[in-house]
């Protein structure tokens, strides 16, 4: 792809605009960037874009910046009926993503994971896994380090481990990757997508430019990713909790692998660190591409036994009064929240809430029924959830997160777990999941400290 002197538009000034903006620049590209807010994060981008010779527009979008544009760089969320999106379409512009432009001038062999959850955990395993068997790996995407920064750092050896979420899929039609993981699919950024069907068909973009050579590793227990493998010609590694026929596999606190009519096993997981089943499968997705890029399996194992959970991850901080602490801020879905809950050995207290983006609360209620002693919901969406679950007894509520920890702190007893996995984005009262789950940990240092005086 050939940039230089070309005029191209960058929407969005995030994280992703950013990066793509500064690329352009250094293939000497004439670049103009223009974004809709003029947020904190935004206009500090667009001041060090300017003092490098970019012509930036905040607070808007206007026809005029876009005139004579020859490429449009996208960030993953612009909405399809943003002006330069529209203009685009008007005068038949090529918009694309940043993940596209990055792949255009990436060298190494691209793993590229996607799913509804446990893409962060998967890709973390996946990268340590590489590195510890002595490869070169680099971990990009979605994780925050974008796969565009990353570019000038990888080389024909290196193995790009990229995590993608379905927004960052969009927009790259040329996009292949040698290694597709598609971890699960369910309800989830409907807000964006409508319907199921439109994100399903988002998230299969990861595998659609690939050839009979490349591999496919499908989670076999979820029917809309088993269903998948109708949908390609690679070749399909299928890993799966509940059902034998895996090529990869549990059984007794074993994974498996599967040879034609034989198993071996493959993984002892007794000493394995990460907790709970859908871990498990993150490590067997893992475990199928340190198959298919044929790392050693004692190295694998090793790695696997070492790896801690991630920060905001199901992680324990400890305990007040007996009782245990859990900060899970990254769930933001109903599907991560009920693993989160099935995770935990002891009764639950449940803190959930934040801002709504449509998910489907009332799947999950039989569980928090039966697992969950007390719920206290907060924040704005807090109502619509103690709606969807008309037949749970013990339902508390507080607008504020901070009086709602310690609501849920006095409803518990010591054995129990009070469990945030709020189901829901944090933006209502939070810059991001890391902020509420920092929060989180600041209020329980305090009961920590109020305890022991
Ligand atoms: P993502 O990057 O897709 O958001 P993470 O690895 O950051 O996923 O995990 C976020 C949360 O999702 C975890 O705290 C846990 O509650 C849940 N989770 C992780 N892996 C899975 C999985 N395979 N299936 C369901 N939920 C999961």
């Amino acid at each position: 792809m050939k940039l230089k002197n070309k005029k191209i538009a960058v929407i969005g000034l995030g994280k992703s605009g950013f990066a793509a903006a500064k690329f352009l620049l250094t293939q000497k590209a004439q670049v103009c960037a223009t974004d809709s807010s003029s947020k904190k994060e935004v206009l500090e981008n667009a001041g060090y874009l300017r003092s490098v010779g970019a012509e930036v527009e905040t607070g808007g979008h206007t026809e005029e910046f876009l005139q004579n544009v020859d490429l449009i760089v996208t960030s993953p969320g612009v909405p399809r009926d943003s002006l330069p999106l529209e203009f685009a379409k008007k005068k038949k512009i090529s918009v694309i993503s940043e993940v596209e432009l990055a792949y255009q001038f990436c060298q190494g062999l691209i793993v590229a994971v996607t799913g509804s959850n446990g893409k962060t955990t998967t890709c973390n395993l996946i990268h340590r896994m590489i590195s510890d068997a002595g490869r070169p790996s680099v971990l990009c995407g979605n994780v925050g380090y974008s796969f565009l920064e990353a570019v000038p750092g990888i080389g024909p050896e290196t193995v790009v481990v990229l995590e993608l979420s379905s927004f960052q899929l969009e927009d790259s039609p040329t996009f292949r990757s040698s290694i597709a993981v598609v971890l699960n699919v369910s309800a989830n950024h409907l807000d964006r997508h409508k319907t199921i069907e439109n994100y399903t068909l988002a998230k299969e973009k990861i595998f659609k430019n690939q050839k009979a050579s490349d591999h496919l590793i499908l989670n076999y227990d979820d029917p809309i990713v088993r269903s998948m493998s109708k949908k390609t010609k690679s070749k399909v590694i299928f890993y799966s909790q509940n059902h034998l026929q895996g090529d990869i596999f549990w059984q007794d606190h074993m994974v498996w692998i599967r040879r034609g009519r034989a198993k071996k096993t493959f993984l002892d997981a007794a000493d394995f660190q990460l907790k709970g089943m859908h871990n498990m499968q993150n490590i067997m997705a893992a475990a199928a591409v340190g198959m298919a890029l044929k790392l050693p399996r004692e190295k694998m194992q090793k790695t696997l036994e070492s790896f801690k959970t991630l920060e905001h991850r199901i992680e324990l901080m400890g305990q007040v009064r007996g009782i245990h602490f859990v900060n899970d801020s990254k769930s933001t879905t109903v599907e991560s929240t009920r693993a989160a809950i099935l995770a935990s050995e002891t009764p639950v207290i449940l803190l959930a809430g934040g801002r709504d983006k449509g998910a489907p609360f009332s799947e999950i209620e039989m569980l928090v029924r039966e697992r969950v002693r007390t719920v206290v919901l907060y924040g704005e969406a807090r109502e619509k959830i103690a709606a969807a679950w008309p037949t749970l007894s013990s339902v508390r509520t507080e607008r504020d997160f901070h009086q709602a920890v310690r609501l849920a702190y006095e409803e518990a007893r010591p054995g129990d777990t009070v469990l945030l996995s709020p189901m829901c984005t944090s933006f209502d009262q939070f810059s991001s999941y890391e902020h509420r789950g920092e929060t989180f940990k600041q209020i329980f240092h305090e009961l920590e400290k109020q305890w022991t005086l």
